[in-house]
Formats: C-alpha cells, structure tokens, sequence
C-alpha cells in the first residue's frame, strides 16, 4: 500500500488583481498536486503570493482561472455558500494572529468549526473539550482568549483546526508572532499532528522550521521556484494505520479501521450522558474553573496514541 492518495491537485491556477495598466498577477499558472499525509513548507519572499496560495486552498478565496480539485471534487467555482460548508468540514485554518474570537470562551471557540456538523450544542462543547484536553489546556476552557498567553492562543487554535476532523490543515505564519520558545512547542504539536496522519500546508519565513517539512516549495512571483521532497511519497505516514488517526479526538463510537477519506461529519447518534447536559451555556467565567465540567466523557476515551505531551 505505498500508492498515496491525492488530496489536492491544483492545475493553472492563476489569481489575477486588478485591471488594466493595474494587472497584477498574485498567482500565475500554478500546479500543485499534494498528497495525503504531506507536510509541506511554502517560502518566499513577501508579496509572492503564499497567503493567496493558501486562501485558495483553504477555501477564503477563489482562484481567477484554473482549476483546483480537493478531495476528489473540483471546488473551482462553487458557491461562497458551499465553499464555506465545504471549508468547515475539511479544512483547518491557523492563522499567524490566531484568529480566536474575542468575546467567546476558549471552549467555545475550539467548537466553532463544528458548526456544520449536525451536532447539537451539547455535543459540540463536549468534542470541544475533548481536544482541548488533548492539548493540556482543559483547565483553560472557561477562560477568555486574551487571558492565554500567544503560545497558548495558538495552541487554542490548534486545537480549533482539528475539532472537526479536517482532510487538511492549513498555516499561514503560525509562529509568526510567537518567542523562539512558543514556536518550539507549536512546531511540536504540529509535528505530531502530522505524524498522526494528517496532511498540512504550512507558510513560514524561518528556514529553520523546514526541518519539519516533508517538502518544501519555494514560491516566486506567483511561482513555484523550487520543490524539494524530504521524505519520499511511499514513506509518508499511512493516514490507514489506525493507530495514526486517533488525533482525530473525536469522541467518536469506536468507528472500526477509519478511513483514508474522512467524510463529512456523520449525523449525530444520541449521546449517552451522564448526567443531564447543562441547561445554560458555559459561562466565560474566567478565573475559575468548575472542578469537573459536567460534561465530561460519555464516550470512550480516545486511544492513546505513542504522542507525548507537553504539560505547558
Ligand atoms: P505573501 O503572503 O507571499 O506575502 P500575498 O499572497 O499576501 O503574498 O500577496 C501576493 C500579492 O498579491 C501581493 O503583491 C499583494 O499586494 C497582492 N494582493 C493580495 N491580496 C490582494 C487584494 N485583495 N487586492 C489586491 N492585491 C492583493
Ligand atoms: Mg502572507
């Protein structure tokens, strides 16, 4: 089974501002064919077009001609409506600034993406605190985004950009704004994300993070100018194994051999509960945290994989 699966193919993609004398091609006849299980780095210098790349790819904007296939569905042209359906549930997002809304609760943001999902509120707090126990910042889940430190933010939106299952995810500068400390630890997490299986695009200017790349592009003038593999397609990890695909926190029923392809979010089966689910929303009660959200855990635990994890 050394075949890789495609995730993304992107043929003669331009994406064209401006008109006229104005004309500005931010990305010019661009190819790209991306397989599962890929950790590419894009470089550049600014303004060569790596975030529009990326917006493209993510689903925020649309290319001006060319073609761009995701999952097997040509996502070119669809509708602003569906795009967004169609980003929530493959696509994680993690923006250099974060991104985190400020006046949601940190569990509250984690849930966002799952909005698409079918779950019921409940439900989504639940799986949203399940990945932020993953990521050692439970604790944290009441508290509002601008009591976190940069480090932590990110993480958040880590966390956020994995809640709904995504094919893909999707960086743009994570560490940009982040100590050389913080970055290590984003770095860190995003590499075992990865070596659980999933498929991320990264922009960076640092150098020094491409050693967690399996491929690293350099872009120019809305070109490719350089693409170097590291790691051979046939040894990317397997997203089959189902040992690799268990970030997927999902407190999920056990869903026996996970798919190489995860599909849309399944329609919610009743949760087992408990107790009864709280009547009221969390409160964005900052300082405290209540001993056990009452929440906690219908579902199987979601098997521990060999990660390690970091306490802070
Ligand atoms: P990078 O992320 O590599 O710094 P961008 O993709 O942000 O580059 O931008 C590529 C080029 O496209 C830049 O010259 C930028 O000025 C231009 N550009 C980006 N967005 C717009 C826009 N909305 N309108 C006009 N020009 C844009
Ligand atoms: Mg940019």
């Amino acid at each position: 089974m050394a075949i890789q699966e495609t995730i993304i193919e992107l043929q003669g993609l331009s994406k064209r501002y401006g008109l006229g004398d104005a004309e500005y091609y931010a990305l010019r006849d661009f190819d790209l064919t991306v397989k599962r299980g890929e950790f590419i780095m894009i470089m550049g210098p600014s303004g060569c077009g790596k975030t529009t790349l990326l917006n493209i790819i993510g689903l925020i904007d649309k290319p001006t001609s060319g073609q761009y296939t995701l999952d097997d569905r040509d996502v070119s042209r669809i509708s602003s409506r569906r795009q967004a359906k169609f980003r929530a549930r493959q696509i994680g997002f993690i923006f250099q600034n974060f991104n985190l809304i400020p006046n949601l609760s940190i569990i509250e943001n984690v849930a966002l993406p799952l909005i698409y999902s079918g779950f019921h509120k409940y439900r989504r707090l639940l799986m949203a605190s399940n990945i932020l126990e993953h990521f050692h910042l439970q604790e944290r889940e009441y508290y509002m985004p601008w009591q976190l430190s940069g480090g932590q933010q990110q993480r958040v939106a880590i966390a956020r950009s994995l809640v709904a299952n995504p094919s893909l995810i999707l960086a743009d500068e994570p560490t940009g704004n982040l100590d050389s400390r913080a970055s290590h630890i984003v770095m860190e997490e995003l590499r075992d994300i990865h070596s659980l299986g999933n498929t991320i695009i990264m922009v960076t200017h640092n150098p020094a993070l491409t050693t967690y790349a399996t491929r690293v592009i350099n872009m120019l003038d809305g070109q490719i100018d350089t693409d170097i593999k590291t790691v051979a397609d046939r040894d990317l990890s397997k997203p089959g194994d189902p040992e690799k695909i268990t970030v997927r926190i999902l407190p999920r029923k056990s869903a026996p051999a996970p798919e190489t392809t995860p599909k849309p979010t399944p329609k919610p089966k009743p949760t087992p509960k408990p107790v009864p689910p709280p009547k009221s929303e969390p409160k964005p009660e900052p300082a405290k945290k209540p001993k056990k959200s009452p929440t906690k855990k219908p579902a199987a635990k979601p098997k521990k994989t060999s990660t390690k994890r970091r306490t802070k």
